[in-house]
């Protein structure tokens, strides 16, 4: 199956201050959905995700210095 990546817009900023929806963690990432609403996760939480997220995202924001599994290309 081919998979059709949309790019959502990604951001950088030094902090967040949510918690991860998940487990209540630091969040590290903010997604913003293109159906609307926003999930926050931590890292851990994130990176599971990242593949799922990065196709129902219009925009990403990390925190400054968070690895976010799905911004560099494939190895
Ligand atoms: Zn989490």
């Amino acid at each position: 199956m081919m998979t059709t990546m949309l790019s959502p817009e990604i951001v950088t900023v030094p902090s967040l201050v949510d918690r991860c929806d998940s487990c209540s963690a630091a969040a590290k990432a903010e997604i913003a959905l293109t159906s609307g609403g926003s999930l926050v996760f931590c890292g851990h939480h994130a990176n599971k995700n990242a593949e799922k997220l990065t196709r129902v995202a219009s925009r990403i924001t990390v925190e400054d210095g968070f690895e976010w599994a799905a911004q560099s290309p494939p190895a």
